[in-house]
């Protein structure tokens, strides 16, 4: 059961923001400042230790910048937050009173890594934030959950910020919504942030995808921000100057999960009890479904015929493809969901085939 200490991290929206990395005292100093003035940060990040895809980049100032960040931060009364990848800078964050910290996704997806870091944090009081692993694996951002709370962390947070996906998309990380909404739906009391920064990879789509989390009932924002985004030791194309960060967060739209006006209420219950019995109605079709096909694996296995006949498939999702305009339905959802039933529809086959 995750436990939980509201009182540090569970304000609604928690509003994250400040460079990606710590450069200079004087970078630091100016973004805590300029920050601080917008009066939109309850906590002010910045990469101590970077951990880059490939050696020969800036790989973080180290033990000086925590002592630039957590001065800058008790002049402007902001608590900071330091990324930690070993038991080491969990212990350097903590002898300099640095207010929280995180795990990155690079570290989130090591259970080694992961146990190190909780060990040393037993018996601590700091808040912990949990990034997803960077690879679109549920049950090792679970795991780290899990590791941290064994430790006696009493307040901790999840931080969605995107996922590795191989090829070219429009994200740097895709966000693959599905698995924070499970994390949400598994860890339903642990406060879930979005980073949109390392989601994006850029400045262009950082509102559309802030503005999603808060359509998804996410607590809160971690947004990269930086006095001179272009020139930025790493991370450079996705921070935003502290001006840019405030019009961002003044143009986003916060709502409620709570429903309290009575007529809505109402035309809620409505809609949901038709959604309910059309997905009673679908259930029922999909079984019958899987009867039919039940029925062709007999014939199959009859004739010594494959399950898998690749020209049939391509003939069904061709067919509702070429229906999805009309039915309003997108691309990705027909193929996702033909492709789950056909995964489905050769296990019924397979199980016939196979049957005695
Ligand atoms: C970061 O927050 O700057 C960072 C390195 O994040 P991630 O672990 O999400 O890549
Ligand atoms: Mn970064």
């Amino acid at each position: 059961m995750s436990v939980f200490n509201a009182d540090l991290i569970g304000k609604k929206p928690l509003l994250i923001s400040g460079p990606c990395s710590a450069e200079t005292e004087a970078q630091v100093h100016e973004t805590v400042q300029q920050l601080s003035k917008t009066k939109k940060v309850d906590f002010i990040r910045a990469g101590i230790w970077k951990p880059r895809t490939r050696p020969g980049m800036f790989e973080g100032v180290g033990t000086p910048g925590l002592t630039w960040l957590k001065d800058a931060g008790v002049a402007a009364e902001i608590p900071v937050m330091v990324e930690v990848a070993t038991s080491k800078h969990v212990e350097e964050s903590l002898k300099h009173n640095i207010d929280a910290i995180w795990i990155g996704a690079r570290t989130t997806v090591n259970p080694f890594s992961v146990q190190e870091i909780a060990d040393a944090l037993r018996g601590t009081a700091i808040p912990v934030f949990i990034k997803n692993p960077i690879n679109p694996d549920i049950d090792l951002w679970a795991g780290a959950v899990e590791r941290v709370e064994k430790a006696g962390v009493a307040s901790l947070a999840l931080i969605h910020r995107g996922f590795s996906a191989y090829g070219n998309t429009k994200y740097r990380n895709p966000p693959m919504w599905h698995l924070a909404i499970e994390m949400k739906r598994r860890f339903p009391i642990l406060p879930m942030i979005c980073d949109p920064s390392h989601i994006c990879g850029n400045r262009e789509l950082l509102q559309y995808v802030a503005q999603k989390s808060i359509d998804l009932d996410y607590n809160g924002l971690m947004i990269e921000s930086h006095i001179d985004p272009e020139n930025a030791w790493s991370d450079a194309k996705q921070q935003v100057t502290p001006e840019n960060y405030l019009k961002l967060i003044n143009s986003l739209t916060w709502r409620t999960e709570e429903i309290t006006k009575q007529e809505v209420i109402s035309a809620l219950m409505q809609l949901r009890g038709q959604i309910d019995e059309l997905d009673d109605e679908l259930l029922i079709l999909l079984s019958d479904r899987m009867k039919i096909a039940d029925k062709i694996g007999i014939y199959k296995k009859e004739n010594n015929i494959t399950i898998l006949q690749t020209a049939r498939w391509n003939e069904i999702r061709q067919r509702a493809l070429d229906k999805m305009l009309q039915l309003g339905l997108s691309k990705e959802f027909i193929i996702r969901y033909f492709d789950a039933v056909h995964i489905e529809s050769i296990h019924h086959q397979t199980k016939i085939m196979n049957d005695g």
